[in-house]
This record gives C-alpha cells, sequence and structure tokens, in this order.
C-alpha cells in the first residue's frame, strides 16, 4: 500500500467541526497523520498582539489538542517553535511527509507566508492541499464575482457571495483520527533564545526564543504563559472550540433573541452578559465555524417566520458584514490596511500640524492645535483618560477585557477621528490590534475605514456624542461604574459629565477632577474633559467637508508632501 503522510497545519481553525481542509486531509486515509500548530515570528515578533490575546490562542490551542486526544490518544496538537518557512522544508524530508494540508488564509501576510511553503513543498515533491472554511463563501471567488473589484458595499458582497453559490452547510467533525508517524527533529533548527518581549512596541527576532523545536521537554507541548515569559491576562474570556459550541447553542436555544436579533438595537453599554453574541474571539481563531454559525442562526430564523429580522442588521447580516471586508481585503492586499495607496481609501489630510507663527508663537494650524497636543489626545484616547467617562470606560474595557460592544466601537473610533481628535484612523487602528481579542486583519481595517468615512460610509456629519450616546444606553452609568472606578460613587445625574458636578457632589463620591491622567496620575483624580467636545464636533465637521470637496483618493498626493504620517 503506497504511503500518506500528511501533515494538517493548524492556523486559522482551531477546531474540529465544519473544517473542510480537515475533511480533505483525512478523506486521503493517512498511513501517517500529523496535526501541527508552527510557531511564527510573524505574529511572535512584528504583529502586535496582547496578553489576553495571547491566553485566548493558548485556551484554543489546549481545547483543540484535548478534543484531538480524545480521537485518538498517541495523538495531541504538536506544536513546532519554529517559523514554518523555515520549517517545512526540513520536515517535509526528515518525516517522509507526502501532503501538507491546510485552510486558506487570505490575509496578506498569510498569502506571502503560504506562498513560501507551497514553493518548499513542490520542490520536496509533497502535494498541497488547501481548501476554502475561514469565511462564508471563499474570499478569492467572491472577488472574482464582483468583477475583480474589493466589495465595498453589503450589496456587492450578497450579489458576488450569491453568484459563488449557496453558502456550503458545514460538515460534521471527524469520529476518529489516524496515527501520527515518527517525527524525529534531528536537523539544524532555528529557533530564537530568549522570550520575546511584549512591552516593546515592535519586538525584534533578537529578543526571541526557545531552547528546541519541540519545546523544553522535547514533547511539543503547546507553551504557557508563564513559558513565554508573559505576566497573567487580564481579561475574564477564555477560549477554546468547546466553549464557543456551548455559547452558539446557548444562543440558538433562545430562538427569539436569535431570530429577531437587530444589532443597532443591541446596548453597547451591556457587558455582563454582552447584549451581542461575543462569539467574534472564538471565528478569529477559527475555535467556531462561520457557516455552523451561518446555518445555526438561518435555520432558527426560516422557522420563526414572520416578525424575524434580515440582513443586515439581522444576526446572519453580521457575518455578510465579515465576508465583505474579507473579500475587500482579498481584493486589495496589503493596502487595505492603509490609505496610502489604497485606491478605495478616501485621503483626509488627518491632524495636519497647525502653523506655528516663528515670530509670535501663535498656532494658526486649520484644526487649532499644535502636533504634539494631538499626540497627547492620542495617547489620552489609548488609555481611558479623556476625561469623557464613556469613551474612558470603552477604552479600559478594550485594554482590560480585550473586547468592546460594536457601538463602543462606534463611539471611541468616530471620537479618535472625524468627531473629536482628527487623527488619523490607522493609530487607532494599531492600538485595536494590539488589545482585541477578535483582532482580524481585515475586519480592523474596514471598520476604522467606515467610521471614519474614509472608505464604506460617508455620513460624516453624524458624529457620536460621547455624553448622549452613552447616556442613552445606560442612564445609571453601570459601564463607567465598572471600568472607571474612579467615579464609581458618582451621581448619575453626572456620571457622563463629571465636570458639571457641583464641588459637594464630587467631594461626597471621593472624585478631584485634576490633571491629564497620564503623568502626574494621582489617587482619587480623574482628568477634566480634554476638549470641549461640541467645539471640535463642529472644526471635525468642517474640516472632514473640505477634504471631501477635495476629494482626493489614494494618497499620493498625502506621501509627497511628507504630511500623512507628521502626527
Ligand atoms: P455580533 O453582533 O454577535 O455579530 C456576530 C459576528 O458577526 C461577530 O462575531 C463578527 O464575526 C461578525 N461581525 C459583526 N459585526 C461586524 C462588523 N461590523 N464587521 C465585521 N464583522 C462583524 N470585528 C472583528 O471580528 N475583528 C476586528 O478586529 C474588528 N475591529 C473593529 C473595529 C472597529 C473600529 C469597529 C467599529 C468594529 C470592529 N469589528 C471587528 C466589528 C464588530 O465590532 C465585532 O465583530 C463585534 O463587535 C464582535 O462582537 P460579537 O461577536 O458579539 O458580534
Amino acid at each position: 500500500m503506497a504511503k500518506t503522510r500528511v501533515i494538517y497545519w493548524f492556523r486559522t481553525d482551531l477546531r474540529l467541526h465544519d473544517s473542510p481542509a480537515l475533511k480533505a486531509a483525512l478523506d486521503l486515509n493517512p498511513t501517517a497523520f500529523w496535526p501541527i500548530f508552527t510557531w511564527d515570528p510573524h505574529y511572535v515578533y512584528r504583529a502586535r498582539g496582547g496578553l489576553n490575546r495571547w491566553q485566548f490562542l493558548l485556551d484554543c490551542q489546549n481545547d483543540l489538542s484535548k478534543s484531538i486526544t480524545k480521537l485518538n490518544p498517541k495523538l495531541k496538537l504538536f506544536v513546532l517553535r519554529e517559523a514554518p518557512q523555515s520549517l517545512f522544508p526540513k520536515l517535509f524530508k526528515a518525516w517522509e511527509v507526502t501532503h501538507l494540508v491546510f485552510e486558506k488564509d487570505t490575509d496578506s501576510y498569510g498569502r506571502e507566508r503560504d506562498q513560501v511553503v507551497m514553493e518548499a513543498a513542490k520542490k520536496a515533491g509533497v502535494v498541497v492541499i488547501v481548501k476554502s472554511g475561514r469565511t462564508l463563501w471563499d474570499s478569492d471567488e467572491v472577488v472574482k464575482k464582483n468583477g475583480g473589484e474589493p466589495t465595498m458595499s453589503m450589496a456587492a458582497v450578497r450579489a458576488a457571495g450569491g453568484k459563488v453559490g449557496k453558502i456550503p452547510r458545514p460538515i460534521p467533525a471527524p469520529k476518529r483520527l489516524p496515527d501520527p508517524g515518527e517525527m524525529p527533529v534531528d536537523f539544524e533548527q532555528d529557533q530564537p533564545e530568549t522570550a520575546p518581549d511584549l512591552n516593546a512596541s515592535r519586538r525584534t527576532e533578537k529578543d526571541t526564543g526557545y531552547k528546541s523545536i519541540a519545546g523544553p521537554s522535547g514533547d511539543f507541548a503547546i507553551e504557557t504563559m508563564e513559558e513565554l515569559g508573559f505576566p497573567s491576562a487580564t481579561t475574564p474570556h477564555r477560549g477554546g472550540e468547546s466553549i464557543a459550541l456551548e455559547r452558539l447553542d446557548k444562543i440558538i436555544q433562545d430562538t427569539k433573541y436569535t431570530a429577531t436579533f437587530e444589532k443597532p438595537n443591541t446596548s453597547p453599554a451591556q457587558f455582563d452578559p454582552p447584549a451581542t453574541t461575543f462569539l467574534s474571539p472564538f471565528l478569529h481563531f477559527g475555535a467556531l465555524s462561520v457557516r455552523e454559525f451561518y446555518w445555526r442562526v438561518q435555520d432558527v430564523v426560516d422557522a420563526y417566520g414572520k416578525g424575524a429580522s434580515s440582513p443586515p442588521t439581522s444576526l446572519t447580516g453580521q457575518l455578510l458584514f465579515r465576508d465583505m471586508y474579507f473579500a475587500a481585503q482579498a481584493a486589495l492586499g496589503p493596502v487595505f490596511h492603509q490609505t496610502a495607496n489604497n485606491p478605495t481609501c478616501r485621503f483626509i489630510p488627518w491632524h495636519l500640524p497647525s502653523k506655528t507663527d516663528p515670530s509670535t508663537g501663535i498656532v494658526t494650524g486649520e484644526y487649532h492645535v499644535d502636533s504634539d497636543t494631538a499626540e497627547t489626545w492620542f495617547k489620552r484616547w489609548k488609555h481611558g483618560v479623556t476625561g469623557f467617562p464613556w469613551i474612558d470606560a470603552l477604552m479600559r474595557q478594550l485594554k482590560q477585557d480585550g473586547w468592546m460592544h460594536h457601538l463602543g466601537r462606534h463611539s471611541v473610533a468616530c471620537f479618535l477621528t472625524r468627531g473629536g481628535c482628527y487623527v488619523d484612523w490607522e493609530r487607532g487602528a494599531e492600538v485595536f490590534e494590539e488589545w482585541l481579542l477578535d483582532h482580524e486583519p481585515a475586519c480592523n481595517a474596514g471598520n476604522w475605514q467606515w467610521l471614519s468615512c474614509t472608505a464604506f460610509f460617508a455620513q460624516f456629519f453624524r458624529c457620536y456624542s460621547p455624553v448622549a450616546f452613552g447616556k442613552k444606553w445606560d442612564k445609571e452609568g453601570a459601564l463607567i461604574r465598572k471600568f472607571v472606578p474612579e467615579l464609581k460613587d458618582l451621581d448619575a445625574k453626572y456620571i457622563y459629565e463629571p465636570w458639571k458636578a457641583p464641588l459637594p457632589d464630587l467631594k461626597k463620591a471621593g472624585v478631584r477632577l485634576k490633571g491629564n491622567g497620564l503623568d502626574d496620575k494621582e489617587d482619587g483624580t480623574y482628568p477634566k474633559p480634554m476638549f470641549d467636545f461640541n467645539e471640535r464636533r463642529q472644526i471635525c465637521i468642517d474640516a472632514m467637508k473640505k477634504a471631501y470637496d477635495v476629494d482626493l483618493h489614494g494618497t499620493d498626493k498625502q506621501v509627497l508632501d511628507g504630511s500623512w504620517r507628521e502626527l
């Protein structure tokens, strides 16, 4: 019998259920089968990733590994600590691999990495099988059916998706898994020497490291936070396919919630439990299949009949948005994540440094602040000390828990960009990249463009108030009391606007309004608002109007005049 020695490479799909790629691997009837995960220096050292996301990833790996072992005690998720590009050529040879199978990854870096690995496989005579499974439809097929163009609207993705075909029904999880073969690693290894420094804004490969490709015990174990040299995560949210499926079951059992879900009616102030499904981090790591999610919901909707909601506001509509951003990214590649050279992203001269008259020192800039002030605003936004409790609560929720409701993301993204600070959306997207559990390159960039009115959405005159919007959902300010404990005892009348509280009320609540919250933070102090919001909103709207009138797309102009990175 011919030997079929198959490596199944887990990456964006940390699950056993509904995996077309895993099914393809098992359909080969392997004589040896290795489920592996490779540490990728790109994510470890170059991409931003906070502690909470690391913890969630390790949770997903551990859960998957347990499920694999249940199906075959000789197996687990084997973790190999070397970059896939350098690792695979050696593995192909040492393990006498005949097939490499994995789920398609259309992220820009993913494509680049996979190209290198596929070339190595070709050279080694290894057959590569790649299957789409991360989105409702294969994003590349959607782009083809959209005439090669990025999908910039819900209508576009629905029309193109419809032409690709019906969304496939989920595939059941396998009931058994084949045995592994030998796993020699007696080849030259290329692993780093020290653990990465999570505090460095961009880690370097010099910081890196693991003693052996198979881990300190040589058993291909999943790393722990401790072993990685990381302190504990702060998020209460835990990852894994089992939790994801339980969570989905619970949602589906509530047929009314599932069938009548309307995103705009869900509260951004509700956090325990969140008003939306909180399935995004599981989708990100592939611990939950998006098609499983889609069809479980669609079946409830179909049975519910009259009164069920429909896209774009329904639950399935949310998943369509996800596919829309994935297909936009698939068409545009790396430029989707930036304004520069991105043909679909409108150029806005975000916080052009204002012009200071050198003779008088008077700032005459267009947007009335100097770049140092704008940079301080950015930092205060990032660390949740703007002096607007609603914004601060949301940003601290993001940092502490790694998640924020969609409309909360709307509030803070609008505030940072076109509705307050007039700071470049790419700066905000970087913070989300670091702190979100569910950070998805396509969804993050796409939604930041939406909120900053640089693509997908253009109604820049509609701004979120950092006071009225939160109040509408949560009069008592529960979210603020939880995440901004300095204000926890303040009367509800002032919780969104502590600067309006009379001194005796502030005193009673133990609040002192003082400082900027960054370098001079004293216990019991909370800053005054960093600007007059109404004034800033008008300045931003006027500036946006001007930028829209000029109507520049892409950024050749900003690159040419050197202004786009000046903040
Ligand atoms: P639900 O409302 O329960 O929706 C179900 C699923 O649909 C989500 O899990 C998600 O996969 C998908 N979905 C819902 N809304 C969107 C949307 N607007 N765009 C794309 N997919 C959506 N989502 C991410 O998954 N990763 C990101 O990095 C990300 N960054 C964002 C940045 C900004 C500035 C904004 C405004 C939104 C961002 N979103 C991102 C979209 C959205 O906020 C989250 O998907 C959602 O809040 C996740 O919570 P949930 O699972 O409870 O969502």
